[in-house]
């Protein structure tokens, strides 16, 4: 089977950045000792549980963490997402993440194994290298012949002289466009990327200053730059095997990647990609970056998921999974027992746990100004401590969701930086949990038959 990871596009287009709930975390804010920083990489307090995730995160770098996974527990709002994704931020740029809430499961588009398996794959990143080849030379000649508009694609010709050399390219469409972006004259020193048509402008050669004239493109050169005839270049790119899966599965077509509506892919599929990886891993081409799977609510899982999640840990390439949950003592979902978190004792046991703890004032406070911006909002002290102390009472949560709205009706007044005035107007249209409730119970006769 011919396997493509042509996805170059595709990740452009999926990279887009967006400013999400947990968009200003960069990493665990860790020193050189795996000591947390008060306050780096958009992380705040949760010292001990930063300082341990640091240590997972030494774990999975040094291998031992296979067969194994990490539960977060700790209340609503104390970061526990955050903290998983500081965990894949703090492996590398390029490590895949996926969240994904244990209720996800029960869609009724695929099975739940098969939402597992691709949460999986989700998170399971293959770096594959490949060699394209680099030209540098001195250009001789440029020529593009610019039809009259509406007459057609432009086309052209490029004399690129090197040390051994000089050689005439046929210029295609982008390397047209390439050569015009580039502006590209005679007596530059450019390179070729072979592969991918890209034209790149290095400087000017030096034996050029003293022959230079006007009619430039036109010009001829004896000497040429110190250049090479052609460089081999390594590339790196990582896509996710769920990725491969896509675009491979004949039924789906890689459009189903922006549409995330990817329904089940077959077994055998997987089976072709899974061989082709690992015939690539031994010929050196591609290496696995296992990523992090955060699977929130994970007491919502049942018996059946535990059992595959028993399972999928102990592959070769499984994900660094992290669970968390803010339940004690529950029933395990399709069992009539109780367990911790609500998980079996089993898989219990297998799990490295972090406790996460409530914020102080003041954290909460530092949490908000980061999130003011990473959404790029003004906000004055005074309101700054309002705002605080809606975080105190009411959730983290409902305080950060509370800035972007906040900053609509200041600019809507022409304000610059938001005021307590804001705050309150916006206070008092978006109620948090706890009003909604009390609204509700006060006039539930009202609501409810
Ligand atoms: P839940 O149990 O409800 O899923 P959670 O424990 O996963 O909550 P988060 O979603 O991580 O909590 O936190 C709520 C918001 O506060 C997010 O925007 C998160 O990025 C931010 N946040 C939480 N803790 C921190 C922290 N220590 N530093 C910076 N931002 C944080």
């Amino acid at each position: 089977m011919n396997v493509n990871v042509n996805v170059a596009e595709t990740r452009e287009v999926t990279r887009i950045e967006r400013i999400g709930a947990h968009s200003h975390i960069r990493g665990l804010g860790l020193d050189d000792t795996l000591d947390p920083r008060p306050v780096s990489q958009g992380l705040v307090g949760q010292t001990s549980a930063r300082r341990a995730a640091g240590v997972v995160c030494e774990m999975v770098k040094e291998g031992k963490i296979a067969g194994r996974a990490v539960l977060i527990a700790g209340q609503p709002g104390t970061g526990k997402t955050a903290i998983a994704m500081g965990i894949a931020q703090a492996l590398g740029v390029d490590t895949p993440f996926t969240a994904m809430a244990g209720s996800e499961i029960y869609s009724l588009e695929m099975s739940k194994t098969e939402a597992l398996t691709q949460a999986f794959r989700k998170s399971i990143g293959v770096r594959i290298r490949e060699e394209t080849e680099i030209i540098e030379g001195e250009v001789v000649e440029v020529q593009i012949d610019r039809p009259a508009t509406g007459t057609g694609a432009k086309i052209g010709k490029l004399t690129l002289k090197t040390t051994e050399m000089e050689t005439v390219y046929d210029l295609g469409t982008k390397m047209i466009d390439s050569v015009i972006k580039e502006k590209v004259q005679a007596g530059d020193v450019i390179t070729i990327d072979k592969a991918t048509g890209k034209i790149t402008k290095l400087g000017r050669s030096f034996t050029r200053a003293r022959d230079y004239d006007a009619t430039g493109a036109q010009t001829r050169f004896v000497q040429c730059p110190e250049g090479e005839l052609q460089k081999k270049k390594e590339v790196t790119h990582t896509v996710t095997l769920h990725e491969i899966d896509v675009i491979n599965s004949r039924t789906q077509g890689f459009l189903a990647l922006f549409s995330g509506d990817t329904g089940e892919i077959k077994p055998e599929v997987r089976d072709q990609i899974n061989a082709k990886v690992s015939e690539w891993r031994e010929e050196g081409k591609a290496e696995i970056a296992p990523g992090v799977l955060f699977v929130d609510e994970v007491h919502m899982l049942d018996m059946e998921c535990f059992s595959y999640l028993n399972r999928a840990l102990e592959d070769d390439m499984a994900p660094i999974v992290v669970m968390a949950t803010n339940r004690g003592i529950t029933r395990i979902r399709g069992t009539n027992y109780t367990s911790p978190h609500g998980i079996p004792i089993d898989l219990l046991d297998r799990m490295i746990i972090i406790p996460t703890s409530p914020y102080q004032e003041k954290e909460l406070m530092e949490i908000l100004k980061i999130r003011c911006e990473e959404e790029d909002c003004e906000m004055g002290e005074d309101a700054m401590k309002v705002l605080t102390r809606i975080a105190v009472e009411a959730s983290l949560r409902y305080a950060i969701q509370l800035i972007s709205v906040a900053n609509l009706v200041c600019k809507k007044r022409k304000g610059t930086s938001i005021s307590v005035d804001d705050i309150k107007r916006v206070y008092s249209l978006f109620i948090d949990e706890a009003r909604s409730c009390q609204f509700l119970s006060e006039y539930q006769n009202e609501f409810m038959f």
